[in-house]
């Protein structure tokens, strides 16, 4: 069908907000990533782009499946369909995450498009740490849990690399790791619940946590750490919301002071260093936390 569409047609599909691809057809400016043009239809990652079928509400397309994983289904939101809407076509995120090895599983964060952040990212932010042989997990003792990239990290691909990120890096200084370092088994990763900013760095909403929730989930799996250190409020709930049901309604105060749980891996719980450099005082707070985790990991 794509292949017979003349200018005039191709340009009113594009005026509906529907994407057309043909392999015999020439591009058309509407089809480029980054078209300006404010009747183009909304700009998805180039993975999408260069197999992208008419978009359906939902259509199977095997391309789109990390290697040997299931095909996953592209879902266009009703709002696109209905208008000229900037959201992004939607795919299902693949299934098996929670089989994956590193590799596969940092190639399909990269090419995630499971929620509307997709839209907006610049990188995924998949995480950083210690070396690792290619396609394998670092060998780590420590896992260092934020929230979601911000806008330095979402430029750099880098967790934790902005202001917040200075702080975190003198208080990794201080317990004598880094977060490149190896060293006798001691290496940090360092990751965030959502692997995407969200727009203006605000809250992470409910459903793009649910999406992102088994890529964390595997990253513990496959590192293994022998503690993790929970940042702020989005990373406790995530990671203590099987164990403390009610975790929402908790103050983050409440829960520092313990050792809880995630796969079996002790948590223990800190503020996030951000709310740490509003909030100068509180540093002293997140010295004794990270003197807690020490003593456990002992
Ligand atoms: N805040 C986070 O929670 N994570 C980052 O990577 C940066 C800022």
């Amino acid at each position: 069908m794509t292949a017979h569409l003349d200018q005039r047609q191709r340009a009113m599909l594009a005026e509906m907000g529907v994407r057309v691809w043909s392999p015999l057809a020439e591009p058309q400016a509407s089809d480029m990533p980054n078209a300006a043009s404010p009747t183009a239809a909304p700009s998805a990652p180039a993975s999408l782009t260069a197999s992208a079928p008419l978009p359906a509400t939902a259509q199977t397309v095997a391309d789109h499946a990390a290697p040997s994983q299931a095909p996953v289904r592209v879902v266009t939101p009703a709002s696109a369909t209905k208008s000229h809407a900037t959201a992004p076509v939607l795919v299902q995120r693949p299934e098996g995450i929670d089989q994956m090895d590193w590799g596969t599983l940092q190639h399909t964060v990269s090419q995630c498009q499971a929620c509307n952040l997709c839209g907006t990212r610049h990188n995924t932010v998949f995480g950083v740490g210690a070396p690792a042989a290619p396609d394998q997990a670092p060998q780590v003792d420590w896992l260092i849990v934020g929230e979601a990239p911000g806008e330095n990290e979402d430029l750099q691909g880098e967790p934790f690399v902005g202001q917040a990120g200075q702080l975190l890096d003198n208080i990794l200084l201080a317990m004598g790791l880094s977060r490149q370092g190896g060293g006798q088994g001691a290496g940090v990763y360092i990751t965030n619940v959502l692997k995407c900013r969200p727009p203006g760095n605000r809250n992470p909403k409910p459903e793009e946590v649910a999406q992102c929730l088994p890529n964390l989930e595997r990253q513990v799996a496959l590192l293994q750490p022998k503690i993790i250190l929970a940042m702020g409020r989005f990373a406790v709930q995530a990671l203590l919301r099987d164990t403390l049901p009610d975790v929402e309604t908790i103050p983050l105060g409440k829960l520092r002071g313990q050792v809880h749980r995630y796969q079996g891996v002790p948590v223990v719980v800190t503020y996030h260093p951000a709310y740490v450099l509003r909030n100068l005082p509180e540093k002293a707070k997140v010295w004794a936390d990270v003197c807690l985790a020490m003593a456990t990991m002992k």
